[in-house]
């Protein structure tokens, strides 16, 4: 079976007038169909430039990324992508926010709009439906954003840190909805996080990044009693907590106060 993300050799170099920066160097791995991958390590360590590969927004400097069997070679409406921040456009309905991406591909029909009324309502969103961002609290801006995401039919979807911006509660329950969201249309995803616990929570495999260059240091498999529980109920099983420690050594419990 062809893997859903293939990175192969990746080593990316920012240049700019003043200098050049190895952001990450040589990293491997392969995300499988439908799978749940987080990716984690300290800030500025190349999460970001990564996950750009993969979407296409940048191309390595050396090395190769395939999604879906093909090399990528710039955007493509394969790959959805969500952020911390939402980016809803404040002059338009959420339901003309939720219509963006498909605008933009030019695969907006009658039936494309039907769909995304229906992911609005899965999401307990349709009654806002002619509200502006403005109206919302952030957690159901992030449902709104993620209904574009979605909403466009990506095969994969590339989460950044998308609910690190959010208080404690409202994360709980929109990884819960994400989570139940992506298994349930078979979607794979990697999620950004630089939340040991979130990434542990939600995740099939974790992939830690060492810094300064960003290479890939050690991958995780999830227990199947954390994965086959909701996020919010994994963080109460004691193989949660082993798992945690493990990981929390990996990073050697270094803090961004240390660096
Ligand atoms: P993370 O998402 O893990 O915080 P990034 O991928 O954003 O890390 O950044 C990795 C490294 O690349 C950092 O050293 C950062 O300063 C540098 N970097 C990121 N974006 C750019 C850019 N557009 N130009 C130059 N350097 C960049
Ligand atoms: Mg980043």
């Amino acid at each position: 079976m062809t893997s859903a993300v293939k990175v192969t050799g990746v080593t990316h170099v920012y240049v700019t007038e003043e200098r050049a920066t190895l952001a990450v160097q040589d990293i491997d791995f392969s995300i499988g169909q439908g799978e749940f991958v987080s990716l984690i390590g300290p800030s500025g360590c190349g999460k970001t430039t990564l996950l750009s590969m993969i979407a296409g927004l940048i191309l390595p400097t050396a090395g190769g990324v395939e999604v879906g069997g093909e090399p990528v070679r710039g955007p493509s409406s394969k790959v959805g992508y969500m952020l911390q921040q939402d980016y809803l456009f404040p002059w338009r309905t959420i339901e003309a926010n939720s219509w963006f991406g498909l605008e933009i591909e030019g695969r907006l029909t009658p039936e494309t709009k039907q769909s995304t009324l229906e992911l609005l309502d899965e999401m307990g969103l349709l009654r806002f439906k002619d509200y502006y961002p403005t109206q919302l609290s952030g957690g159901m801006r992030q449902r709104v954003a993620l209904v574009r995401t979605l909403a466009t039919d990506p095969e994969l979807l590339l989460l950044d840190e998308p609910f690190s911006a959010l208080d404690y509660q409202t994360k709980l329950q929109l990884e819960d909805l994400v989570l139940r969201t992506l298994r349930a249309k078979k979607k794979t995803a990697l999620l950004v996080t630089h939340d040991m616990s979130e990434a542990i929570a939600m995740s099939d495999r974790i992939l830690v990044l060492d810094p300064n260059p960003g290479r890939l240091r050690r991958v995780f498999d999830v227990p199947a009693d954390i994965r086959s529980a909701s996020p919010l109920l994994a963080r109460e099983l004691p193989s949660f907590h082993g798992l945690f420690r493990e990981v929390w050594q990996e990073f050697g419990g270094e803090s961004d106060a240390d660096r």
